[in-house]
Formats: structure tokens, sequence, C-alpha cells
């Protein structure tokens, strides 16, 4: 079956101190039916996606069965959650190894939904197929937008219900992540663990995501430096994309910089900072707006975990995580505006332009602009009559904007190709994925794979992707999201 297939697992996760994990049996199930399979994924991972799809190679996909050389862990970690420090662990998910694909890179395999663990706490450790193919559609959307995040090979209907308010289909799904390390695993690291633990697993993530860092007594810092770096960059993307993780709690916080977990998540439509769209985030402490300042939260609660190995003298250990800590926002924001100037077709910088873009974002926040669309429309020049595009104060603030854009080196034709290429024609609207769930559960999988179709091609701008760019008919209320369990 192995050779066949193309499985070419490795465990180095396994290697670590058995504190990190716990060796779980498996939790097979009655009647798997493959019902997604990510068939490029496969490919890249050398997998044969015809071997695949045999009886006995889906049976992997739930756990049933695990090809030669898989481990088959859950990993232990720790998070704050709303705010709250907490013991946690994977409670529903198997990692069954990492893959090596032929390229040579290393990739997690995990089973999201696989059953209970020693982690599960009062959960079932399963998952419902609604949310499993909910994370599939809008991670790959995500993948396809070029944001870091983990991926999804695999959707597998288990056969059995599970019980949540009513009874649900149950599914699990094959979840590929360049590491499932999170900030999380380090918070359970310096609590539980001893200073050697700590320090074999700072050498394991710098191993896996940053070997560049160098043996020297800045190693660890440095370490705090790249994953600041990386979600400084993650961070922006979903700003400039106007997505809303929902659940930015530790656990859900990665050190490779890859988005993770797709719980309540949701695309903004309106352009408005305090959108939130998960229903238990009550107080808006993840709404669109506070995610910047919520990655620094969770980074501070990561440097903290680092402090021993930064320094024997505590408060200069303090003082170096602190000025690293401070550069966070820096970052950030230069992300984040260079991504808009891309957004607004402009290459260069100007002092100004910090207000341009501001003034933009109020404007659309005041006319209730969709925030996809209204860079759409930027970008193709489309004649609107929405109350944006009809306003007065942005036909000023367009020609502001024309000025701005032929004051730079680059053509007007050169301009309009950054617009084309950092402007997405088409998003996982709510309405859409809705649509597309609703038809799955039912045993029609053809308009989901049609969404999935069309959001793999966000930058194609072609005219049958015009219906996807839609907004929701008026609806009774703001959209709700809630947690995939
Ligand atoms: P999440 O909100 O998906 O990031 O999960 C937070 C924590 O709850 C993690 O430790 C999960 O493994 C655990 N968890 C979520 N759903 C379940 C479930 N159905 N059964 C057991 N544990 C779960
Ligand atoms: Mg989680």
């Amino acid at each position: 079956m192995t050779k066949d297939t193309g499985w070419n697992l490795d465990n180095s996760y396994a290697r670590l101190p058995e504190k990190f994990f716990s060796t779980i049996n498996t939790n097979p199930v009655r009647s798997p039916k493959l019902v997604v399979l990510n068939e490029i994924l496969a490919e890249s991972l050398g997998l044969d996606i015809e071997a695949l799809q045999n009886e006995e190679n889906i049976a992997v996909f739930v756990g049933n069965k695990l090809p030669e050389g898989a481990s088959s862990l859950a990993q232990a970690y720790a998070g704050h959650q709303f705010g709250y420090f907490n013991m946690l662990g994977d409670g529903r998910a198997l990692m069954i190894g990492e893959q090596i694909t032929p390229q040579g890179e290393r990739f997690d395999i995990q089973l999201k939904g696989s059953g209970r663990t020693p982690y599960s706490r009062g959960g079932d450790g399963r998952a419902a197929l609604g949310p499993m193919l909910r994370e599939y559609i809008i991670s790959e959307a995500m993948h396809a937008l070029g944001i870091p995040t983990t991926r999804s090979l695999a959707v597998v209907t288990t056969g059995e219900s599970i019980i949540r308010e009513t009874n649900l289909p149950g599914a699990i799904m094959t979840r590929v992540a360049s590491s499932h390390l999170r900030v999380g695993t380090f918070e359970f690291a310096a609590k539980w663990g001893t200073p050697e633990e700590l320090k074999e697993l700072a050498d394991y993530a710098i191993e896996r995501h940053y070997p560049e860092i160098g043996m020297d007594e800045k190693r660890y810092l440095n370490l705090l430096k790249k994953v600041i770096e990386r979600q400084a960059y993650l961070i922006s993307k979903w700003q400039l994309a106007g997505f809303i993780h929902g659940v930015m709690n530790t656990d859900n916080m990665t050190i490779s910089g890859e988005t993770i977990d797709y719980g309540p998540c949701a695309f903004m439509d309106i352009y408005n900072p305090v959108t939130v769209f998960s229903s238990i985030d009550r107080e808006g402490r993840y709404a669109y707006a506070n995610q910047p300042r919520i990655a620094g939260w969770n980074l501070a609660r990561f440097a903290e975990t680092l402090l021993p190995l930064l320094h024997e003298d505590q408060e200069k250990a303090v003082e170096m995580a602190q000025e690293v800590l401070y550069g966070f926002s820096e970052l950030y924001h230069a992300n984040y505006f260079r991504g808009m100037r891309s957004k607004l077709g402009l290459f260069n910088e100007e002092k100004e332009d910090t207000a341009l873009i501001e003034e933009l974002l109020n404007l659309m926040q005041k006319h209730e602009a969709d925030f996809t669309n209204t860079f759409s429309k930027l970008t193709f020049g489309t004649k609107d009559c929405a109350k944006l595009f009809g306003s007065e104060e942005f036909a000023s603030w367009q020609e502001k904007w024309q000025e701005r854009r032929a004051r730079q080196p680059e053509s007007k034709l050169e301009s309009d190709e950054l617009m084309r290429n950092s402007n997405p024609g088409v998003i996982p609207r709510n309405h859409r994925v809705e649509e597309a769930l609703e038809s799955a559960q039912s045993g029609d999988y053809s308009v989901m794979e049609k969404l999935v179709g069309v959001l793999t091609n966000p930058y194609a701008h072609t005219p049958d992707q015009e219906e996807y760019t839609k907004l929701p008919p008026d609806t009774e209320g703001p959209y709700r999201t809630f947690c995939g369990t």
C-alpha cells in the first residue's frame, strides 16, 4: 500500500521528549467515504491521486489504517483562550507523521475530527461535516489569495452521526501544515517542561522553520524575531484581504506564521473595523481592527516563554524581549501600508500615502462600501452608482489618488497590472460558502466544487467569476459564525 500511494512519513515530533505528546490508539470509524480530495496538493506531496482513492487507502484518512512509518499521536499544548490560560492539546486530532515530499519538504499530516484523546476534556473528539468542509473551502481560498495557511488534503465522511444541537454527519479532515507548533506549545513547555525540554522545543522549531538561525548567543532571540516577522506579515495579509480569524487564542497562532484553525472565521463584506462574526466573541476581542493588537499580545506571551533562554539574568532577558516585541507594530504597519499601496497601484512611497489610504477607508466605512468590491472597482474603473461611488467626497478622493498614481515613474499600464494582481475579484463570501455547504450536506458536491474552482483563481478576474462577486441579498441581521466543533 505504502509504495502505491506515495506516503513517505517521518516522525521528528515524536522524537521530542514524551511530555510533548501522547501516543494514542486510533478510533476506527464505521464507513469512510471520500467526499473531497485536493488533487493538486496531493500531487505536490508526492501522493498518487488514483491510489489514494482505493478503499484501503481512504481508510488512512480516517485513521482506520496507518501507512507504514506512521505515528499515532496527539500533541500537548496550552494556550490563552480569550485572555485566560488553559491546558489544552489535540482533543480531536491525530498526527500520523510528517510527509517528506519528492522535493524534500516536510509537512505535518493531521487527521482532524479523529476521536477522543487524553486532551479531549469533555469533548467527543469528533467533527461534523459542515465545519470540516468550511475549513477546506476557506483554507484553500486563503492559499490561493497568497496568504500563508495550513491546507486541506481531503475530507472523508465517517458514516457516523455526531451529536451537537442536532445529529450531524461526522467527518474527518486531513490537514497539511508546515508544522503544528503553536505559541501554546511553548506556553506548555514553559509551564510544565524543564529548562532543557523548553530548549529542545525551541531548537526543534528553529530546525523546522528557521534553519538559517545560527548557534550564537542570540539564537533564541532570533527565533522570537523571526516569529514576529512572520506574524507581522501574516496579519497584514489578513487585514489586506478583510479576513477575520475569529479565535486568535495563543493555541491558534503558529510558530511557522501559517493561519491555523478555521473555526468561526469569515471575510468581511461591508467595511467596518469593528466587524465580528463569531457568536462567542461577545466583547469583540477578535474584531477585524483588533487583530494586529491581539497578535502583538500573543507574541508577548510567546516571548515570555523564551525568557529563560534569552539571558540568565531575568531582567536583562525581559529587556531583550521587549525591544524585539516593540518592533512588531512597525513591521506590521510597514507590511500593511506596502500592501495597501499595491492595492492602489502605487509602487513607490510618499509621506502622504497613509493619509490617502486612511481617507479611503473612512469613506468606505461611512458609505458602507464592500471591502473587496471597492478595490475591484477601483482596479477596473467600473462606473458604479453605489453610495460610495456616487458621493462627491469620493470623487475628490479619486482625483487625488489619480494624481498620486501619475506621480510615479511606472506607467499607468504597470500600475493597473499591480492592482489586478493585488485585488482579488472573489473571496469566499459567507452566503456562497453556506450555499455550498448546504448542497454538500444533502449529497450534492457540485456547488462546492464550482466554488472552490473559482476561489482557486482569485486574481483571474474572468467573466465567469462575476456572479461570485455579488453581495448577499439583504438579510435580517449580521452574519454569525459558530465554533467549528
Ligand atoms: P479550537 O477552538 O478548535 O481551536 O479548539 C480548542 C481546544 O478544544 C483544542 O484543545 C481542541 O482540541 C479542543 N476541542 C475542540 N473541539 C473538540 C471536540 N469535539 N472534542 C474534543 N476536544 C475538542
Ligand atoms: Mg485550536
